[in-house]
């Protein structure tokens, strides 16, 4: 048989035990690992007949499905380049990337297929649905292909990023990049064939794509498959689960339930939480609700997991924990690297980093270092005990009046003043300071006043980091994966200050 890097270890459990259990899913017959790789090799082949050449993009706009994991496996397995996308993108976003990937084929969902097929020309184009009916299934048979072969350094994805400053990126994915990253997770986390998962995430993104399917395949654990976050759902599934991933939305939303008890949770034996910061309110809300910790990581597209807090041992609320084994970090000042307890840019090193941008060179230039380093563009710090705490995005840091200021600090105080839920500080353009700082803040009831929120910003803070305007908003902005929109606000609120 010949070597596929990734799909070939990622099938290794299924091959020696078809029989088990992968997937459950609400209202479904459960279905074996051997069910799953063999409709993988089935998409392989229709791809193949499709015509689709080693590197080549397949392009993927669907709803989650386990059909569409393995359109994921299939394409890899094909030699292909797996591109999943947004489903929320419209077809003016599709466009961009359509025409910046140049796939040789595209699978959309067929509600979709007239408004996407003249994005499409030069492709073949498949539907799936939600439920694995369109003309993707129509066009399997019982052939199943064996894999094409592929190195290690050949890609398997490219993912775009989400694309907050300027044009969106196409990060290339090789095939060690994955498979070394979710080998390293499924150790340092202890999955292993005994596991059950709560799969919720959308599989358009690297977590629940990346990090979610690959560690339970490598790992032979069985997965609750959501087709989308429903607390109900998960709830129902965590007396039969053992772990669940999750953004921190999910954590937030399932503690509003009060059916969240010790009890409800007490088979799970791990809790994840990453792609954006975890509140220490929300860590430690969990642990009285629950009895568990979370544990919170980091990581990006560009580079899988980064950093993750320990398994064994502290997990500290409000890190992200130590670098991952084979994962270098460090914190960069315009001089050279930062000693501990101070803020620079993190850069990290490992067979975890990307291989690029797709098609450019000079943005690929800019942030990847020749030597291998990769200037991640979040802002960090280390302490003492090698804990990693993400302090911002760099270009989230504000300059007032010639001074640096760090969101993440004048958040943390107004977060922790009674009948705060959350709160984003943002700069805004400012005709005498360049930019003034700005803190949008959720309150909790009524009884809560802006003068109140500046009366002690005023006391706790030097001058130049008080907030120039506080505003109060019901809720903040947030992505599908549960990122604060900064962007957006900082858009909604530009005209502040002029
Ligand atoms: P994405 O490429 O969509 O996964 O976004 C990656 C970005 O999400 C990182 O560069 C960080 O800014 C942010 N991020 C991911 N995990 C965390 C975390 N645990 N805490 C804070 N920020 C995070």
């Amino acid at each position: 048989m010949s070597e596929n890097h990734l799909f070939s270890r990622l099938a290794a459990y299924a091959d020696a035990n078809p029989d088990k259990t992968f997937a459950l899913r609400p209202g479904r017959e459960p279905q074996s690992f051997g069910q799953t790789f063999h409709n993988a090799r089935r998409v392989s082949a229709a791809l193949l007949a499709a015509g689709v050449q080693p590197g080549d993009r397949v392009a993927v706009q669907v709803e989650k499905s386990l059909e569409a994991v393995e359109l994921y496996l299939g394409a890899v397995a094909a030699g292909g380049v797996f591109l999943p996308l947004n489903t929320a993108y419209t077809a003016s976003e599709l466009e961009y990337f359509l025409s910046d990937a140049t796939p040789s084929v595209v699978v959309c969902d067929p509600s979709r297929e007239t408004e996407i097929a003249p994005l499409a020309e030069t492709a073949q184009l498949f539907t799936l649905a939600g439920d694995g009916t369109g003309t993707l299934a129509d066009a399997l048979t019982e052939a199943a292909a064996e894999p094409v072969s592929r190195g290690a350094d050949d890609l398997a994805a490219i993912l775009y990023t989400s694309g907050t400053t300027g044009r969106s990126k196409g990060a290339m994915l090789s095939h060690d990049n994955l498979f070394s990253n979710s080998a390293t997770l499924r150790d340092y986390w202890q999955f292993t064939e005994n596991d059950v998962l709560i799969h919720a995430l959308p599989i358009f993104h690297t977590h629940g794509l990346f990090v979610a399917t690959n560690v339970a395949l490598l790992s032979g654990a069985k997965v609750h498959f959501h087709a989308a976050f429903k607390p109900d759902l998960v709830i129902e599934a965590m007396p039969s689960a053992t772990a669940l991933m999750g953004v921190p939305t999910f954590y937030t939303r399932l503690l509003d339930d009060a059916r969240l008890t010790p009890e409800l949770a007490s088979n799970m034996r791990l809790f994840i939480s990453g792609s954006a910061p975890l509140l220490v309110d929300t860590h430690e809300r969990w642990e009285e609700r629950t009895g568990h910790r979370i544990l919170e990581r980091y990581g990006m597209t560009e580079t899988n997991m980064n950093t993750s807090n320990p398994y064994d041992g502290e997990r500290r609320a409000g890190t992200v924990g130590f670098p991952l084994p084979g994962v270098e970090l460090r914190v960069m000042g315009a001089e050279g690297p930062l000693p501990s307890g101070e803020i620079g840019v993190l850069e990290v090193r490992g067979s975890n980093v990307f291989k690029g941008y797709w098609q450019m060179p000079e943005k690929t230039a800019e942030e990847l270092r020749l030597d291998g380093w990769f200037i991640t563009g979040d802002l960090g710090i280390i302490d003492e005990s090698g804990y990693v705490s993400i302090v911002g995005r760099g270009k989230d840091l504000i300059i007032t009046g010639g001074f640096n200021v760090y969101p993440k600090e004048i958040e943390a105080l107004i977060d922790d003043i009674e009948g705060v839920l959350e709160s984003a500080v943002i700069g805004i353009a400012h005709p005498d300071f360049g930019e003034g700082v700005v803190a949008v803040v959720v309150p909790e009831n009524d009884s809560l006043t802006p003068d109140d929120v500046q009366g002690i910003a005023a006391e706790k803070l030097a001058k130049f980091k008080q907030p120039k305007q506080i505003l109060f908003l019901p809720e903040l902005p947030r992505n599908t994966m549960g990122k604060v929109q900064k962007k957006a606000l900082r858009e909604t609120y530009a005209n502040l200050f002029t």
